[in-house]
This record gives C-alpha cells, sequence and structure tokens, in this order.
C-alpha cells in the first residue's frame, strides 16, 4: 500500500490516460465553473456513440464519498439520460464501468464493514483495523 495520498486530480488523469488507449472512446475533464451544473461527475464522453459519466474519487479514501447531489446527477444520467454512469476510484474501475474489463471481486472488511477493496485477492489485512476477514461480492459496484 502506498503511504501517500493520491490526489483526485492524478486519478483523474490516469483514468484518462487508460482510456485513450481504447479506439471508439472520447474523453473529456469537466472543469468545475460557474457554468457548470453542481455535482455532475469529473468526467465524460462518448464510447462507441454511447454518451458516459464517470465520478472520480480518491482509493482508500474514508472522506471521499460521494455527496447526495453527486448520486442524484448520477442517477440522472443513468436513469433520465440512459447514460453509462458510475463512480471510479482507478483506471480498471472506470474500464470496468465502461464494460472494458470483467468486473472483480469487492472485498468488504468483515469487521468495520467500511474497508473495500477490489481485486482477485483478498487484502492481507484491513488498512483501517486491521481485521483479516473478508466478505466478496462478486460482480457488484
Ligand atoms: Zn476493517
Amino acid at each position: 500500500m502506498r503511504q501517500q495520498p493520491v490526489l483526485e486530480k492524478t486519478v483523474v488523469n490516469r483514468i484518462m490516460a487508460a482510456l485513450r488507449q481504447f479506439p471508439g472512446i472520447v474523453v473529456r475533464k469537466r472543469h468545475g465553473t460557474a457554468m457548470g451544473v453542481a455535482g455532475d461527475p469529473d468526467l465524460y464522453g462518448s464510447i462507441n456513440g454511447r454518451h458516459f459519466e464517470i465520478e472520480v474519487k480518491r482509493p482508500d479514501d474514508h472522506s471521499a464519498r460521494l455527496t447526495p447531489l453527486q448520486s442524484q446527477r448520477l442517477q440522472e444520467w443513468r436513469l433520465h439520460g440512459k447514460a453509462i454512469a458510475g463512480v471510479a476510484h482507478s483506471p480498471e474501475e472506470a474500464l470496468m464501468i465502461l464494460g472494458l474489463r470483467q468486473a472483480e471481486p469487492l472485498w468488504t472488511c468483515a469487521a468495520c464493514m467500511d474497508y473495500t477493496w477490489r481485486g482477485y485477492d483478498a487484502p492481507d489485512r484491513c488498512p483501517r483495523c486491521g481485521h483479516r476477514h473478508f466478505n466478496q461480492e462478486v460482480g457488484a459496484c
């Protein structure tokens, strides 16, 4: 585990770089300005003609939860806009949202139920509480 916190900006740039490797994708960063709609996701674009919206969050950051407004915006895009919309903490998750990569299992700490980890193997121990048992959910998001 890296000790230094990853900036959201860094995650945004990694995701954009990862998506640009694929044909049929245009991805743009949404800049938060007075012109924008509050709570709209950080990234938007098009994959093979389908609009997508991705809210980017830092990995393993307790405070980086979706605000109620942000989840409302994602719902709007998904339900009313028929867009692909999701939350990504990593390039891998962004690829999963867009269906470019198979979903890996999601592990949740069985003790604090607060720490989650996505990968084929469970983490050794929970960085939050030190517990060693993880519950697995497959294909959840
Ligand atoms: Zn825990």
